[in-house]
């Protein structure tokens, strides 16, 4: 029987390397492994894969460190709009949110919308308010705001943005529990200066976010190009259809995403407990957490070599 695991990331828009201090990677660091810890109790305690990735990107959307929830990019009209998904592997089950201005938790209504409503994907106005009738706690935009989002928005907008950290990032979480059940979510506060209404990949199932009995997966990056390729349903695809593993698969998909001109990464965990981390940018935030061994957490690509997949 295949031990529950969980992954994390905490999106490609990671620092530059010349830029990280010593002070800013331990936050990083000790954040990831708050996130990981969170959705490794709920496995060690039998728990599902649904609530385990669910509880991962809440401590991750509660972080101003990561873009989604508290520490959102701001879109061009100097606002916030969250995006998030969840999907549960078994039985296909999804439920996402799109254009939220006053959710804490974006990844909890995206699953309340997959347990109390009829429907998939809910945006905007109507998103807060079933947001209300589900007693969600609601924040004042100011809530998601960080003097570091701003600043890199006036970048972008001068064209003085260099860095990925400048531009996106996203959270998300991909868990097997002990039932054999996979599970994915994303949460994203999507492209800095992004149109207002703009949404990406991560609350499409599919794009940014799918899990089915073979593979969870959530991905970071470039979202037009990521929802262009399908990117995570792709995974599940090429290892149907081509018989490739999930580390073949997303290898392939994110070479796809890199010769139509994006720039990311993705985690996915199989059924068998597998787990890759592929990203072709600078770094990706990440960890991952599994029964037999401690918290491992990397950024950049050099933190592979030190045995992270
Ligand atoms: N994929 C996200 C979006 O396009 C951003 C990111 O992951 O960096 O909204």
């Amino acid at each position: 029987m295949p031990h529950p695991v969980i992954a994390i990331h905490a999106g490609a828009g990671a620092i530059a390397r010349a830029e990280l201090s010593a002070g800013r990677e331990f936050e990083i660091r000790a954040a990831l492994e708050a996130a990981l810890e969170a959705g490794w109790k709920v496995l060690d305690a039998d728990g599902a894969s649904l609530d385990a990735v669910e509880q991962a990107v809440r401590v991750l959307e509660d972080c101003p460190l990561f873009n989604a929830g508290c520490g959102a990019v701001f879109n061009a009209e100097a606002e916030i709009e969250l995006d998030a998904c969840i999907m549960a592997g078994n039985g296909l089950r999804a439920g996402a949110v799109a254009g939220l201005r006053t959710v804490r938790n974006p990844v909890s209504l995206a699953r309340a919308v997959m347990e109390h409503t009829p429907h998939v994907l809910l945006a905007g106005a109507g998103a807060e308010a079933f947001a209300r009738s589900r007693g969600l706690e609601p924040v004042p935009p100011i809530y998601f705001q960080t003097i570091e989002r701003r600043q890199a928005l006036a970048r972008v907008r001068a064209g003085a943005a260099t860095a990925d950290k400048d531009r996106h990032g996203t959270v998300g979480a991909v868990a097997l529990d002990w039932a054999g059940d996979l599970a994915a979510a994303t949460s994203t506060g999507g492209m800095t200066n992004k149109r207002q209404g703009r949404i990406g990949d991560s609350p499409i199932v599919g794009a940014g976010t799918y899990a089915d009995q073979r593979v969870a997966v959530s991905c970071t990056g470039d979202g037009e190009v990521f929802l262009r390729c399908n990117a995570a349903f792709r995974v599940s695809a090429l290892m149907e259809l081509a018989g490739t593993t999930a580390t073949q698969a997303a290898r392939r998909t994110l070479a796809l995403v890199k010769r139509l001109g994006g720039s990311g990464g993705m985690i996915a965990i199989d059924k068998s407990g597998a787990v890759t981390m592929p990203f072709n940018s600078e770094g990706m935030y990440r960890g991952i957490r599994r029964s037999n061994s401690s918290v491992r957490t990397g950024i950049y690509r050099e933190d592979t070599q030190r045995r992270l997949p």
